[in-house]
């Protein structure tokens, strides 16, 4: 599949690899499993502030449509291309496979850069993309959620796109919507939430007093800030945190409020007065016991992996870590991992839980969003654990086990058509 050549691709291709060896899953079945059903590119025109008219690449990937519509974020960044996008999918189908959501995994992005453009040229490439994306998504068929670089006003700009579309109000074409317009109360803070929930477990399985840990944020954005806060309500104290434009580090613990407070006023954490400067590489190398990537794939590779400190590495981000990073890694068992497709997964769960809502025209309370939240966490946890400590493997294989035998299975049972 050479049009989804990229580094972040064949990542997610080795790491497949590796599991259907250890699966013993013969070469033959290995490919329909493994690569991607269908990818739609776009072009995007859009007219910018200043008069002149801007072409702008988008993508949307399915994996699998096996076990019910696909599932998956939109992305945008100047980095986004459709191999990239195309190992998001394919990390989205293990993820709902894993937690034993009724859905295919997806990813969506376009190539660009939010930062440096304006709101009105935001909703037009917003627009612009839904509509080319028409023929391709609905709510059976393929359902978008923000991801890097996207929010609720993005999906709320989609969702009324598309429903303008068909002529009546489809709340459930995208998840994470503001709530007002039928988004699900916890969805905001639901992959962070998570995060903070299962680096809780991990701690218990180590035997980690969670009041006296530490904790470096690499990336303070929607997850990374949730992240950030919900380990500081378990007790942890929050050390360093960072966005694009680099980190900020406090031995003896950040006041989250007012490192909020600067982010609202400068849009970045650089400069925060009670803290030090770290660029992006030093936070991952610093002392602390729980390191959380909440930014890009690819930032613990080969290079950095032998000097990272910590005692958790929670992956909040997809693709953090590299599989070179991962084989020296396997070789420093005081470094404990709970992989992406595990640690970020509460993310796709309350959008799962606002599809469901939206499609019933039935909405949910908090509490019961959370609770069953953290039931589903718990359960896709506990097996995850059991099998890496019975099997003697690491947790990232016995994460993606989990999710790849569950594909695979429903492949067989359906069949080949025709
Ligand atoms: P976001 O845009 O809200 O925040 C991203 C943060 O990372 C920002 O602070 C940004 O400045 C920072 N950043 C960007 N480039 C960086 C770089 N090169 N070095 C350091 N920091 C950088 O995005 P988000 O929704 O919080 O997503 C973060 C990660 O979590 C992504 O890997 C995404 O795929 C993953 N994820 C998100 C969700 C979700 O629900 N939003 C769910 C699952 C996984």
């Amino acid at each position: 599949m050479e049009i989804y050549d990229h580094p972040t691709f064949q990542m997610a291709c080795r790491q497949f690899d590796l599991v259907a060896d250890r699966l013993e899953i013969p070469e033959t079945e290995r490919d329909r499993i493994k690569y991607p059903k269908r990818s739609l590119t776009v072009a995007v025109p859009i007219r910018l502030d200043d008069g002149s008219v801007r072409v702008f690449s988008g993508y949307r990937v399915q994996h699998h449509l096996t076990l019910g519509p696909t599932k998956g974020g939109l992305r945008y960044h100047p980095g986004v291309t459709l191999g990239e996008v195309a190992a998001l999918a394919m990390w989205m189908s293990w993820k709902c496979a894993l937690t034993g959501l009724p859905y295919g995994g997806a990813k969506g992005g376009i190539t660009c850069d939010p930062g440096a453009m304006s709101g009105t040229e935001l909703e037009h490439l917003t627009r612009r993309y839904t509509q080319e994306m028409i023929p391709f998504i609905g709510p059976q068929v393929d359902v978008m959620a923000p991801d890097l670089g996207t929010n609720e006003q993005i999906m709320a700009w989609m969702m009324d796109t598309y429903s303008m579309h068909v002529g009546y109000s489809v709340p459930s074409i995208v998840t994470g919507k503001p709530v007002g317009l039928g988004g699900s109360l916890g969805r905001r803070e639901a992959t962070g939430r998570g995060v903070g929930y299962l680096v809780n477990r991990a701690t218990d399985a180590l035997g980690l007093d969670m009041s006296k840990t530490t904790v470096a944020v690499q990336g303070f954005g929607n997850v990374g800030s949730v992240a950030a806060w919900s380990l500081a309500r378990y007790g942890a104290g929050i050390v360093a945190v960072s966005d694009v434009r680099g980190g900020i580090y406090n031995p003896k613990g950040l006041d989250l409020r007012a490192v909020e407070k600067f982010v609202a006023e400068n849009k970045t954490v650089v400069g925060f007065p009670e803290a030090e400067p770290v660029s992006n590489e030093q936070l991952l190398e610093l002392p602390c016991d729980i390191l959380v990537p909440a930014a890009l794939e690819r930032q613990i590779t080969e290079t950095n992996a032998g000097r990272i400190r910590c005692r958790i590495l929670a992956e909040a981000a997809n693709g953090p870590t590299t599989p070179e990073a991962d084989l020296i890694l396997d070789q420093r068992p005081e470094v404990f991992i709970i992989p992406d497709v595990l640690c970020n997964a509460g993310g796709v769960v309350v959008s799962y839980f606002e599809w469901v809502q939206d499609l019933q025209s039935f909405f949910w309370g908090e509490t019961e969003v959370v609770d069953k939240l953290f039931r589903i966490l718990e359960n896709a946890w506990s097996q995850i654990l059991a099998l890496s400590r019975k099997q003697n493997i690491p947790m990232r294989q016995a994460a993606l086990s989990l999710g790849i035998k569950r594909v695979r299975e429903a492949k067989r049972i359906r069949g080949l058509f025709p």
